[in-house]
């Protein structure tokens, strides 16, 4: 006897998915899943954004990690409602996670809530958490074959942030192939190049999030 075990979990998630996806939606609350390789800048990342967006908006942020609280700690330094997740060693998120962090949200002052996947390039493409958007980073140092390596992670995105093109005059990234093999794996996705240390291209990505913020809300 064989039992799909990877089919039955899946279709666990995607009912605490849907179920999530109906919450937000409920509370008119932007949900973005960021993912990416460990060490893309997810967090830097966030806190620049978080840093913008405060002003007109109240933000969340769950925060997947292996382990420690390094990452929230810093999240919540700039004023965000913070939940820090510990995987134990798990290398995703997953819907139940998300539902369980969500018992520290109030959802009631909620605009926007990012979730930070844990760093892999591998299994979070596969677990819905009931988001509106899910966004992969990938940074300039990773190289250019990391799109074509996990095809199963950038064809179910619909926005790559290139993140740390600060770094582009020293190393042979090649933005062009870039664009281009995303656009063949997924041509609906959209490639932002920007960097979270200087700040450059971050006012096409704060209008992108305004943008999805606002076709949420229309009454
Ligand atoms: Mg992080
Ligand atoms: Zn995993």
């Amino acid at each position: 006897m064989r039992i799909d075990v990877k089919n039955s979990v899946l279709a666990e998630n995607q009912k605490s998915a849907d179920a999530l996806r109906e919450m937000f939606a409920k509370n008119d609350i932007l949900v973005l899943n960021i993912m990416s390789s460990p060490g893309a800048g997810k967090t830097s990342l966030l806190v620049k954004t978080i840093q913008e967006l405060s002003k007109e908006y109240r933000i969340g942020v769950i925060e997947g990690d292996l382990a420690t609280t390094l990452d929230a700690d810093r999240i919540r330094a700039v004023g965000a409602q913070t939940v820090q997740l510990n995987t134990g060693g798990g290398c995703h998120l997953d819907a139940r996670m998300v539902e369980k962090a969500n018992e520290h949200l109030d959802m009631d002052v909620l605009d926007i809530l990012f979730i930070e996947n844990v760093g892999n390039l591998v299994c979070p493409s596969g677990y819905d958490l009931g988001q509106n958007h899910k966004i992969v980073v990938l940074s300039v140092p990773e190289g250019n074959d990391k799109i074509p390596k996990y095809p199963h992670m950038f064809r179910r995105t619909e926005l790559v942030l290139l993140n740390k093109i600060d770094l582009l005059p020293y190393l042979d990234f090649n933005t062009e192939q870039a664009a281009q093999d995303l656009s063949l794996l997924n041509p609906s996705s959209a490639i932002l190049p920007l960097s979270a240390k200087t700040g450059e291209g971050f006012d096409a990505w704060i209008r992108w999030i305004k943008e999805k913020r606002d076709a949420i809300c229309r009454p």
